[in-house]
């Protein structure tokens, strides 16, 4: 069960309000990314409905939807640890754009409650963009291809799951979301705040994942992450993390 978040320590009671001053062209570049993904998003899916000829293909379409929210936990874990384990806020091009934002994240926790849906999701969202604008732009799966369907199916769950990772780990951070967001942290479907809580009371050496978080105790458990970061940094000793790298 999720602990009452009222009674969680400072990381995941949100305070309301704030937000921060952004230019006006980025506001405005945020939401047309933002829209060109629903459009293409809504492109893909109905040329991906299009193949379903039958029960075994919805049986294949929910195996793609199945490996697509694993690819995307797990993919949000990756990222998280490098970004977490390696560089440094001076790194060249990616500290200040991509290193300093997760730095922020473990002094500063809250502050991704105070950003807007454009402004926490457009990253993930221009991520996603180029693989929707080709998956449109190509001729669709021939009728009754198993492997395109797969594909097509894959597509069409891992980029909603992409796009939405860094929303679901502010829910996570926040005191009050709306109540489907809470039925489906209760149910695990994404992130839970106490799942999330490990990484922050933890040292930010546990507990990556932040989509869904089902990949959070096998890869703990695995000890793979640090025998990665062995390999890449040896003797070094326990793996770098929080701007130690
Ligand atoms: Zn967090
Ligand atoms: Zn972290």
């Amino acid at each position: 069960m999720v602990p009452p978040i009222t009674a969680r320590k400072a990381h995941t009671a949100a305070p309301e309000g704030g937000g921060s001053a952004r230019s006006g062209w980025l506001v405005a570049a945020e939401a047309a990314a933002l829209a060109a993904f629903a459009v293409l998003l809504t492109a893909h899916a109905a040329r991906t409905l299009r193949l379903l000829e039958g029960p075994g293909d919805a049986a294949a379409l929910a195996v793609a939807a199945l490996a697509a929210l694993l690819a995307a936990d797990l993919g949000s874990g990756l990222v998280h640890w490098i970004c977490d384990s390696f560089f440094h806020v001076t790194t060249p091009l990616i500290g200040p754009a991509v290193i300093a934002p997760f730095r922020e994240h473990h002094t500063d926790p809250l502050a991704i409650t105070r950003r807007g849906f454009a402004e926490v999701n457009s990253s993930n969202c221009a991520v996603m963009l180029p693989p929707l604008a080709l998956a449109c732009w190509a001729a669709p799966p021939a009728a009754g291809s198993l492997t395109g369907l797969l594909g097509a199916g894959f597509l069409l769950f891992v980029a909603p799951a992409v796009l939405l990772t860094n929303q679901i780990h502010q829910w996570a951070h926040r005191a009050a979301v709306p109540r489907p967001v809470r039925w489906a942290q209760r149910r695990r479907l994404i992130l839970p705040p106490a799942e999330h809580a490990r990484h922050h009371e933890g040292g930010a050496t546990v507990a990556y994942c932040i989509t869904t978080g089902w990949l959070n105790r096998p890869l703990d458990r695995s000890g793979l992450l640090p025998a990665l970061a062995r390999m890449a940094r040896p003797g070094r000793g326990r793996f770098p993390t929080l701007g130690r790298a």
